[in-house]
């Protein structure tokens, strides 16, 4: 069975709850997983708090700054 993130499933409850997992995370802390639905990989939060999504793109991950309410929907 195919899992989807937040951002991109179809259905009401996704297998994958980004802010959630956002919400979870200690500083410092990743939390990696697969998206059938698009290329996201991970959630980091910094040291700090800051929050990054890794995407997998061109066969490197990258990670994108975010934040909790970007991850919300
Ligand atoms: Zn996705």
């Amino acid at each position: 069975m195919a899992d989807y993130c937040s951002e991109c499933t179809p259905f009401d409850y996704p297998d994958i709850d980004l802010a959630r997992i956002a919400l979870d995370l200690s500083p410092g802390r990743s939390e990696s997983f697969i998206c059938e639905g698009c290329n996201n990989r991970a959630v980091y939060k910094d040291e700090e708090g800051r929050l990054y999504l890794a995407k997998q793109e061109q066969g490197q991950v990258k990670l994108h700054p975010t934040t909790i309410e970007q991850l919300i929907k």
